[in-house]
This record gives structure tokens, sequence and C-alpha cells, in this order.
């Protein structure tokens, strides 16, 4: 089972995540990131690797 955490201290809203993922896992909701449809996760981790801020992990 997948768990993506979104820090949300570290998370400016910025969207690179929610455009990164190309699975449509995640969405912006009150201007942080929302992991709002984790089964289509694909474990890519293309949304960590495009946060210059550090703020979401996924742990497989
Ligand atoms: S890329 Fe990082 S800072 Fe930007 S919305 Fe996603 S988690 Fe937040
Ligand atoms: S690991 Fe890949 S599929 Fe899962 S939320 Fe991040 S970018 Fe989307």
């Amino acid at each position: 089972m997948v768990l993506i955490t979104v820090h949300d201290d570290k998370c400016t809203g910025c969207g690179s995540c929610v455009d990164a993922c190309q699975n449509d896992v995640l969405e912006l909701k009150d201007g942080i990131c929302f992991p709002a449809r984790m089964s289509l996760c694909k474990y890519c981790v293309d949304c960590v690797r495009s946060c210059k801020f550090n703020a979401i992990k996924v742990f497989i």
C-alpha cells in the first residue's frame, strides 16, 4: 500500500507535483497539495522529484 504525505508547513501550493503526476492522483485543496486519488498512484515518484520544497513524500 502506498502512503503519500504532504508537509503542510513546507508546501507552498505551487502545483508542480499536481502537474507532474500523470495519473491524476494529486490536487490542490485550500492552497496545499492533497492526494485525492491514492488508488491511482503508480509509485513513480515524479511528484517527489518535481517538488523544490521537499514537501511531498511517497512511502511504498
Ligand atoms: S510541488 Fe511541493 S510545494 Fe508544490 S504543491 Fe506540490 S508538495 Fe506543495
Ligand atoms: S508517485 Fe507518481 S503516480 Fe503517485 S502521486 Fe506521485 S507522481 Fe503521481
